[in-house]
């Protein structure tokens, strides 16, 4: 087990890493989980499913209480996100659900009772109150999900971004912060290719980060962009000239050749 990683501390808050366990990636996509802490209160974010349940809950008790998680976050709907769901409300007994509202009804399918526990998050995002701090859900909406959003933490200025900033290493290889952006790129691009929807969602999602003060860019797989790369990832993402859907008739036709 790798230990976990406190991100930024500032005036109170706590952004934490949640570690991986090296076993893990011999399994699924390597996902990472995240905790805020906002002096004794906590927010979750991706926590994830039955594949990685206990080793995100013995870690994130060494920094909260479970029944002081106040939140957890949904950047969208995937198995490596929700399908713990149950698990984790039976565990964080008093933890609200913030998920996108085309994708609350589908929660029912994992255990989760979404006449008490959810809040769903409109189209234009809104903000959160954790225990004083103001936090913005921000809309990334087909990066890659229909109803996707990020979480930004303007006192640790930490932008959690779900599934953009996404790498996929080749088997032996891994490492939680970015340090060669050059070489980081490669386990980024096959990613952003197949998986966002397309240039336009990519540009409105620019629009929204607008004026945001960001530190640090912490994605759900891959590693973490911390100083200079937080700038060099976002101007990757502008270069991206297609992605998804800008270069799926192409791909279709290349295989029927
Ligand atoms: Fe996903």
């Amino acid at each position: 087990m790798i230990e976990p990683l406190v991100l930024a501390e500032e005036k109170g808050n706590k952004f934490v890493w949640l570690s991986i366990d090296e076993a893990e990636m011999d399994k699924g996509i390597l996902t990472n989980q995240y905790l805020l802490t906002v002096k004794d209160k906590g927010i979750l974010m991706d926590p994830g499913g039955p594949l990685v349940f206990e080793r995100v809950y013995d870690t994130m008790q060494k920094f909260i209480k479970p029944e002081d998680i106040e939140y957890i976050f949904l950047s969208h709907e995937d198995p490596d996100i929700v399908s713990g769901l149950s698990l984790w409300l039976s565990y964080c007994p008093n933890a609200k659900i913030l998920i996108s509202d085309l994708w609350d009804r589908f929660l029912p399918h994992v255990g989760v009772d979404i006449k008490i526990n959810v809040i769903r998050i409109p189209i234009q995002g809104m903000e959160i109150n954790l225990n004083g701090d103001e936090l913005k859900i921000i809309p990334a909406h087909f990066l890659h999900s229909v109803g996707n959003f990020h979480l930004y933490d303007p006192i640790t200025k930490v932008y959690f971004s779900g599934d953009l900033g996404a790498a996929v290493f080749p088997a032996g290889k891994w490492y939680i912060i970015v340090d060669d952006f050059e070489e980081h790129k490669k386990y980024m691009e096959g990613f952003h290719k197949k998986y966002m929807a397309n240039r336009k969602a990519i540009e409105l999602w620019l629009n929204q980060i607008q004026g945001l003060d960001i530190k640090i860019i912490a994605p759900q797989h891959g590693s973490v962009f911390e100083g200079e790369n937080v700038k060099k990832f976002i101007d990757w993402l502008k270069s991206l000239d297609k992605v998804g859907l800008d270069l799926l008739e192409e791909e279709l036709n290349s295989r029927s050749a």
